[in-house]
């Protein structure tokens, strides 16, 4: 069936109010669960078969993440969709008031590689549950995940109310080109920029969760070994492919040469001497980012690793030291098991350095100085972070997930998930017993008793 006709389908399907049973919602999110808990393994060795994901980080960073957000959805469904009664307006008196959630339609979320699976599924979960038809758009450099992302939702959904919709950019141009109710988009700026240029051609509100250049700054209280290790972690999870890892690290220069020791030490602990021989550690996702990558270790002075493998798109955990910030390493988002070093001495070359680029959508501090912290956090503008250590207030799903600027527009995650799918619609019912006359025409001799009334009741 055509783009075209899905989508109508799915739009009328919609119309007829056939996703707005919220029993029903809840009974196919649980039917989800429970095919999403028996096929994990499936899953697992799909994350394995496109970037040598190992089984432990697929579950620690995809499947279990979509599981607990589906409990979770399930769980509160009913209390998250009911209409929250607010205190009515004194003007109004006598009157009540109500926010209804509202899903918005037919949803568009088009999924990136990185984390194919979660992010994916976490969001289409957040629409379902909220009452929309939802098209998921894989993405085409990951085809194991979005092919088994493709066999759950066609067990489970019908295809007017949830399809996906396997492609590269030929089907996202497509899909970008029909006029739906919301658009969730996670991918690169560049491409957020063209998702947004469709969106506004029908005013489609969207959310984007892209990238940037987070910085990591490691000042001279730090707790050194500490850091490293966190460091290291967060930094290689995933081959280094992760939105929210570190990107480039800004070193107090007293500090600089143990932590580069300790980074050393933390890898070698982590995936051996060889990291190509460890089974934990993942690949570059294709060749044309394996060589985007190559390419930043060019003229550059390696503090650390530097070793690569073109066939097997190996790069190893790498530091450089002290790049210029026109090299290419410093031009945009790394993306990548690759970490520039930069050492600094006051917070003049912290401020200089990070204003060099735009709002990231991570930002991490290692340090003991309390007022230090929340001056960076008072002074910067990203989207989330971490107090000494990284990446992992992504898994507080109280926190709002999401980018500022450049890095995005939108957060979700836990609540917020079902919330952004939903339009708020404010709702005020007036009681018919008392009906105060000030608002009426004629107006002549009422202004004091307005000013009266705005002064005390508004
Ligand atoms: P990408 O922007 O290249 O692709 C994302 C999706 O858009 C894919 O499904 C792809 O098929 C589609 N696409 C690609 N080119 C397109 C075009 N010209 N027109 C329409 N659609 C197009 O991103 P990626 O390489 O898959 O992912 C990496 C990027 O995503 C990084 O920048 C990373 O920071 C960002 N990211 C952000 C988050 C977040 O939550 N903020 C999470 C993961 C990744």
């Amino acid at each position: 069936m055509s783009i075209l006709n899905i989508v109508k389908e799915q739009k009328s399907y919609f119309a007829n109010h056939q996703t707005k049973d919220l029993s029903k919602r809840k009974q196919l999110l649980k039917n989800l669960l429970v095919v999403l808990t028996k096929r994990e393994k499936d899953i697992v060795a799909a994350l394995h078969a496109d970037f040598k994901k190992s089984e432990y980080e697929s579950v620690m960073t995809e499947t279990s993440i979509v599981i607990s957000e589906l409990k979770r959805t399930i769980k509160h469904l009913h209390s998250w969709a009911k209409p929250q009664t607010v205190m009515p307006a004194l003007l109004n008196f006598p009157s009540s008031s109500k926010i209804y959630k509202e899903p918005y339609g037919t949803i568009l979320v088009i999924a990136p590689w990185n984390y194919p699976y979660q992010l994916a599924f976490v969001p289409l979960i957040g629409a379902i549950a909220a009452g929309n038809t939802v098209v998921l758009k894989p993405s085409e450099l990951t085809p194991n995940t979005s092919k088994i992302t493709k066999d759950i939702i066609e067990a489970i959904f019908e295809r007017k109310h949830v399809s996906v919709i396997e492609g590269g950019i030929d089907v996202s141009t497509e899909l970008l080109a029909q006029r739906w109710d919301y658009i969730f988009f996670t991918g690169s700026v560049t491409v957020g920029k063209i998702v947004a240029k469709a969106a506004a051609q029908f005013l489609t509100p969207v959310t984007l969760e892209l990238g940037g250049k987070n910085p990591c700054i490691i000042d001279e209280t730090a707790a050194i070994k500490l850091a490293a290790k966190r460091i290291v972690w967060g930094k290689l999870i995933n081959g280094g492919q992760t939105c929210i890892a570190p990107d480039y690290l800004l070193i107090h220069s007293t500090v600089k040469a143990q932590f580069v020791t300790c980074f050393q030490k933390e890898v070698a602990k982590a995936y051996g001497d060889n990291p190509e021989n460890s089974k934990d550690y993942p690949r570059i996702v294709n060749q044309r980012n394996f060589d985007r990558l190559a390419n930043m270790l060019e003229n550059e002075k390696i503090l650390i690793g530097g070793n690569t493998n073109r066939e097997d798109h190996y790069i190893a955990p790498t530091l450089i030291d002290e790049p210029r910030l026109d090299s290419e390493v410093m031009k945009g988002e790394i993306f990548g098991p690759i970490s520039p070093v930069i050492s600094y001495d006051t917070e003049d070359d912290i401020h200089r350095i990070i204003n060099n680029y735009e709002k990231p959508l991570a930002l991490y501090i290692f340090t003991r100085k309390k007022n230090f912290a929340k001056k960076i956090i008072a002074n910067y503008s990203f989207g989330g972070g971490t107090i000494n250590d990284t990446t992992v207030h992504f898994a507080n799903h109280n926190l709002p997930f999401g980018g500022v600027g450049e890095s995005g527009i939108g957060g979700y995650h836990g609540k917020q998930t079902f919330d952004i799918f939903c339009h708020k619609k404010g709702v005020t019912k007036r009681y018919n017993w008392l009906d105060i006359p000030v608002r009426y025409a004629p107006y002549k001799g009422k202004l004091s008793i307005l000013k009266i009334f705005m002064k005390y009741f508004s």
